[in-house]
């Protein structure tokens, strides 16, 4: 019996332990599933200097995954809209730390994260006040403004903001501005439908510190006309808008005030430091950046070195830089002066294009656009948006950037459209710009191609004598490569010169015939090795199909001076590769490729000749000449054709080059 009752206990105790292992390796799996969720979400999407904003482009599976991270649940119910579940913990978030969620709250942030498209779960947790360190640079700190700045009305729009980020927005524009310069706070609700932005919002503001109004859009219309209600009833000398996501840090305001103080016709935005989305802690960027626009008139982050233009000290590091364009969300502006420039496109709806059409429209009217170094806010940026586009996330968008287009960038406007997808030439017939024609006429702005020269001289769109259009391997095999070939040997005196401008001038003649025989599919084009690899890296070259207009891969601006520029400001490079990662390629006898894709900068190395009379393409320095060749990839063993430069020949068929223009204005 005793010895029953030992074996029953034995058993007994092994169920137990099996169960309790079996639990524990479930226990395991799961939160090892929830942290490759995580460490999927944790992939930093925004490089950290310099951030990125409106680079949301539907075409970049924005729209497929639409639904945002996070969606293993299946769909939000209404209370989950509704529900605020702001909690705030002591010291969490602190001097702009990362928060940690519990693990044990791991599946509800999945679930919630796409509410917002950022994790509002680790939000919920942050005091409204948490602390941030100081961003600024010694010379900022250090620096002092003059007693009777203008004050300011701070403007903030939203849709649907979650109530704790919109809050912090809030909490931080009043804890550090300094009380005598901010004058009220302006909020714009462009008809949300949570129900903790209706009374509960109305009473919270009611109490706070600094003057605080709530105005409502009757529909949902967009940021644009819900800023022009915003800034019509604010009274402050100044205007300053916001996105209802930000975070002020410790002398934001007087930098900004005391540009527009000394000059009425700066429009002036901060340094836009990075929230993180998944977990909140905030992250310094740059001082040194500016902003433009790409091909599709996506905004981008430039970080080479400009001039300061603002001050007779150009080492001043305090000065503002200008900049041709602006990202858009955060930026302040004389109030008088707004409406004198003609505030803002009022028939742009919902989100975009709004940030192109003020950018040129500053500049070209007389204004300038800075970014003020001693400025620093933070920005949650997003990965997707979060919002529903009435009328389509594509159509409203393209709308939007076809208004400022067809408005302000006379020629170039034909190039937009022609090589955006989801715009056409047609787009100018769809919208109705009467106004903002007279305006541009009755501020007498100046031509699209004054901006490019003047203000925004890197720029690598095309222009009048520059070529534009597709590298071909002229491999003589296809029409279009002979009769390239026939022409260039046919051109009297061709071997005299080796001016690029030359070159453009002798393929101009027969662009239309070029044009027309080339085969999309036989031709072969220069392009980079890889597709949709970041802009940014270094990326090989190689040669393959010709692709279709909509995809801009494989089309080049080449300069007189021999720079070969692509979309998002990459510029072909010679760039041999360093000592030991050469004898390492080497003894695996691998691709060693010595020329790349990488940020434009006026450098030799980006510096290109053109010879006509053998079609060769060489680096202007080392005289080597852009070759096809098979090479294996030290990565994956494949065996790849790469672009790189070698010893001229101008026997070898692979070093002969072809240039296709495309056309880009009417
Ligand atoms: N916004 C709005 N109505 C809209 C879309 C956006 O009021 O239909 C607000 C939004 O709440 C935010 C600002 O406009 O405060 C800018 O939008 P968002 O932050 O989404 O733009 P991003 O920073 O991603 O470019
Ligand atoms: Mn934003």
């Amino acid at each position: 019996m005793g010895l029953r009752f030992q074996q029953l206990k034995k058993l007994w105790l092994l169920y137990l332990f099996l169960l309790f292992f079996a639990f524990f390796m479930f226990a395991i799996s799961i939160n090892l599933y929830v942290s490759s969720i995580q460490s999927y979400d944790a992939e930093p999407r925004h490089p950290k200097p310099p951030p990125k904003r409106r680079s949301l482009w539907p075409y970049k599976n924005i729209v497929a995954h639409y639904i945002g991270k996070g969606d293993i649940f299946g769909n939000m119910t209404a209370d989950d809209y509704n529900i605020n579940q702001f909690e705030p913990k002591q010291g969490e978030g602190a001097d702009g730390r990362p928060v940690i969620v519990p693990p044990r709250d791991r599946f509800r942030m999945q679930r919630f994260f796409k509410l917002n498209s950022f994790n509002i779960l680790a939000s919920d947790r942050i005091p409204l006040n948490r602390t941030l360190k100081d961003y600024r640079t010694g010379e900022c700190r250090d620096k002092r403004y003059a007693n009777s700045l203008p004050n300011t009305s701070v403007i903030i729009v939203f849709h649907n903001e979650a109530w704790s980020v919109l809050l912090r927005t809030i909490t931080s524009v009043i804890n550090r501005s300094p009380r005598h310069l901010l004058r009220e706070i302006i909020l714009v609700d462009d008809a949300s439908n949570r129900s903790f932005l209706k009374r509960q919002l109305e009473a919270y503001i009611q109490v706070l510190a600094v003057p605080t109004r709530l105005y409502r859009m009757k529909e949902r219309s967009g940021l644009v006309p819900a800023r022009l209600l915003g800034a019509q009833h604010a009274r402050g000398d100044v205007l300053t808008f916001l996105d209802a996501h930000c975070e002020c840090s410790r002398g934001w305001l007087e930098p900004l005030l005391a540009r527009i103080g000394e000059s009425r016709e700066v429009v002036i935005c901060p340094v836009i430091d990075i929230i993180s989305d998944d977990n909140f802690s905030y992250t310094k960027t740059f001082e040194n950046h500016w902003g433009a626009f790409n091909w599709q008139l996506s905004f981008r982050w430039f970080s080479s070195d400009r001039k300061r233009q603002t001050t007779a000290n150009t080492k001043d590091s305090t000065a503002p830089i200008a900049t041709p364009g602006m990202a858009g969300g955060l930026f302040a502006i004389d109030r008088k002066y707004f409406y004198e420039m003609g505030a803002y496109d009022s028939d742009m709806r919902i989100w975009g294009g709004e940030n192109v059409e003020m950018s040129f429209r500053i500049w070209q009217c007389g204004g300038r656009i800075e970014i003020s170094p001693c400025s620093h806010v933070g920005h949650i940026f997003r990965s997707s948006t979060p919002y529903t586009f009435p009328g389509g996330m594509s159509e409203v968008l393209t709308a939007n950037l076809a208004r400022a287009a067809t408005v302000w960038m006379d020629d170039w406007q034909y190039f937009v459209m022609l090589y955006t997808a989801g715009l056409s030439l047609s787009a100018r017939d769809k919208v109705n710009v009467t106004d903002r024609l007279a305006l541009r006429e009755k501020l007498q702005c100046k031509p699209f191609s004054w901006y490019l020269e003047t203000i925004w001289p890197e720029h690598f769109f095309p222009a009048p004598d520059r070529f534009f259009g597709r590298i071909i391997w002229l491999d003589g095999e296809t029409e279009c490569t002979q009769a390239y070939s026939k022409h260039m040997k046919n051109l009297p005196g061709r071997a005299l010169s080796r001016e690029w401008k030359r070159a453009f001038e002798e393929i101009d003649h027969k662009a239309e015939e070029f044009m027309s025989l080339i085969d999309l599919e036989r031709d072969k084009c220069l392009r980079p090795l890889h597709d949709n690899v970041p802009r940014s890296s270094l990326q090989p070259v190689t040669v393959g199909d010709c692709t279709s207009h909509a995809q801009t891969m494989d089309m080049f601006v080449i300069t007189p001076k021999g720079q070969i520029m692509t979309n998002d400001n990459v510029c072909l490079t010679y760039r041999p590769p360093k000592q030991g990662a050469l004898k390492l390629l080497r003894n695996r006898n691998a691709t060693i490729s010595n020329v790349m894709l990488t940020q434009c900068a006026i450098e030799p190395s980006q510096q290109w000749t053109y010879d006509m009379d053998t079609q060769q393409i060489s680096h202007r320095e080392t005289k080597l000449c852009l070759t096809l060749k098979s090479a294996t990839n030290a990565r994956n063993h494949k065996v790849e054709k790469v672009v790189l430069s070698m010893e001229c020949n101008f026997k070898d068929i692979t070093q002969k080059w072809g240039l296709i223009p495309l056309p880009w204005r009417m």
